[in-house]
C-alpha cells in the first residue's frame, strides 16, 4: 500500500527526521491560509502516488499566498501519471545547496533490506540508476541486528565530506531505517535529501510504501488507505475479498487458488497471449464472488476473451457454474468465456452450464489455446 508525501513526512518527522513542516490543502483558499500562516516562499506540491511530479509540473515554488493559491489551482484537478490531485501539500521553501538520493527497499533476491545511497539526488534517480549505477551505493543490512553505527556512518560518507553533515546524515539514515522497519515497510525513501547554504541536512520529499500483509495487525496504517488515489478495479477487488492484480493484456483469467492462476497466467503466455488480470476467486467460492469477478474483468476495455481455470477441490465447480450464469443474466458479457472445470461437484456443473447452452472443457492446455486464439481472432 502506497502512502502519500504527507502521509509519510508524519512517520519520518515522528522518527526525528528534519522535514519542513507543512500541512495539506484541497482548495487553493486552503493553500493560500496555509502558505499565509508559514510567512515566506512556499512549495506547493501534488499529493498523488507517483514519482516525477515535479517533471510534470506538479512541484511548484510560490512567492507568497496570492501565489501558492494560483499553483493550488494549477496543480489541483491535474493528472500525472493517470493520478488526479485531490490534496496538495504546502511546506516552506528550503534553499537548496545540494541533493541527494537515499532509500531502502527489500530486496527479495537477498531477502534483506538494503539501504540505496547517491549523491547524484533529486528528480531522476531511475536514470542514474540505468546510466551511471556506480553512483549508487548499496547496502544491505541484516534485519536481526538493523542498521549499526557504522554502517550509518559509511552511508553518509558516501553523501557527504564535512563532518557536521555526515553525523546529520548518519542520524538520518538510522531514523530511516526505524521507519522502514518499525511499520512493515517495504520502500522508504528520501529524494531529495538536502543540504543547506547554513549546513543542514534536511529531507524535502518522503516516499513509503508499506507492505499488505503488515495492515492486519497495524490497523493505524491500514486507516491511511486512500481508494481514491488507487486503481479502481483493484479497489473493487478487495472489497469483494477476491485477490487481483490488474495487469496490461487482453485475456481476463478468473481461477481458484494463486498456485493456478499463477500457472495459467504462465500457460497463457506459452501459448502466445497476455493476461489481463491476476485473480484468484480463493477456496470457498459462492457465486457471488464470481459476479464480482467477472464484473471487474469485463470492466477493463482491454479485456478480448475471458478463461475460467476451476481445479474443484474445496472449491464446489457447481457454485462456479451457478455464478457464472447469474452473472451473465444481471449483466452482458460482450467477450466470448472458455470455462475449464473439473473436481468436486463436476456433473452438477455441467448440467447447469449446458442447460443456458454454454460448454466446458476439462483439459486445461485445450482451454488456455482456445481463449488466447479467440482475443487474438477479436484484438
Ligand atoms: P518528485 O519529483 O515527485 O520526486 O517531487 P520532489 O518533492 O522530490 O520535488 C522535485 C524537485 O523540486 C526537487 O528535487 C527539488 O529540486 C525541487 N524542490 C522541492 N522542494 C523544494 C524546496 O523546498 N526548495 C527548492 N528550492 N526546491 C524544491
Ligand atoms: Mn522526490
Amino acid at each position: 500500500m502506497n502512502l502519500h508525501e504527507y502521509q509519510a513526512r508524519a512517520l519520518l518527522k515522528s522518527a526525528g527526521i528534519p522535514m519542513p513542516d507543512g500541512d495539506v490543502a484541497s482548495t487553493p483558499s486552503e493553500a493560500e491560509s496555509i502558505a499565509r500562516r508559514i510567512g515566506g516562499p512556499v512549495v506547493v506540491k501534488a499529493q498523488v502516488h507517483s514519482g516525477g511530479r515535479g517533471k510534470a509540473g506538479g512541484v511548484k515554488l510560490a512567492q507568497n499566498p496570492g501565489e501558492a493559491a494560483d499553483c493550488a489551482s494549477r496543480i489541483l484537478g491535474m493528472t500525472i501519471k493517470g493520478l488526479v490531485v485531490h490534496r496538495v501539500l504546502v511546506v516552506p521553501a528550503a534553499d537548496i545547496a545540494s541533493e541527494s538520493y537515499v532509500g531502502i527497499i527489500m530486496d527479495r533476491a537477498t531477502q534483506q533490506p538494503v539501504f540505496m545511497v547517491s549523491s547524484a539526488g533529486g528528480i531522476d534517480i531511475e536514470e542514474v540508476a540505468a546510466k551511471t549505477p556506480e553512483k549508487i551505493v548499496r547496502l544491505p543490512v541484516d534485519p536481526v541486528y538493523g542498521l549499526l553505527p557504522h554502517q550509518a556512518l559509511t552511508l553518509a560518507f558516501a553523501l557527504y565530506q564535512e563532518f557536521p553533515q555526515v553525523r546529520a546524515a548518519a542520524r538520518i539514515m538510522d531514523q530511516l531505517y526505524r521507519v522502514f522497519a518499525d511499520n512493515g515497510a517495504s520502500l522508504a525513501e528520501i529524494n531529495p535529501l538536502v543540504t543547506t547554504p547554513d549546513q543542514r541536512v534536511l529531507a524535502l520529499d518522503a516516499k513509503v510504501a508499506i507492505d499488505d500483509n503488515e495492515l492486519d495487525r497495524r490497523p493505524d496504517l491500514a486507516l491511511l488507505r486512500d481508494e481514491t488515489a488507487e486503481e479502481p478495479s483493484e479497489v473493487t477487488a478487495r472489497r469483494a475479498n477476491l485477490s487481483f492484480i490488474k495487469l496490461d493484456g487482453n485475456v481476463g483469467c478468473v481461477v481458484n487458488g494463486a498456485g493456478l492462476a499463477m500457472a495459467t497466467m504462465d500457460l497463457v503466455k506459452y501459448y502466445g497471449g497476455d493476461p489481463a488480470n491476476f485473480l484468484d476467486i480463493g477456496g470457498s467460492s459462492n457465486p457471488d464472488k464470481v459476479i464480482s469477478a467477472l464484473k471487474i474483468i469485463t470492466s477493463d476495455p482491454n479485456v478480448k476473451a475471458i478463461l475460467f481455470n476451476i481445479f474443484g477441490g474445496i472449491t464446489r465447480t457447481d457454485d462456479v457454474a451457478n455464478g457464472i450464469v447469474a452473472a451473465t443474466r444481471q449483466f452482458q458479457v460482450k467477450v466470448p468465456i472458455v470455462i475449464r472445470l473439473t473436481g468436486t461437484n463436476e456433473a452438477a456443473a455441467l448440467n447447469i452450464l449446458e442447460g443456458v447452452g454454454m460448454r466446458a472443457l476439462s483439459d486445461m492446455d485445450e482451454a488456455v489455446e482456445q481463449v488466447v486464439r479467440l482475443a487474438r481472432e477479436a484484438a
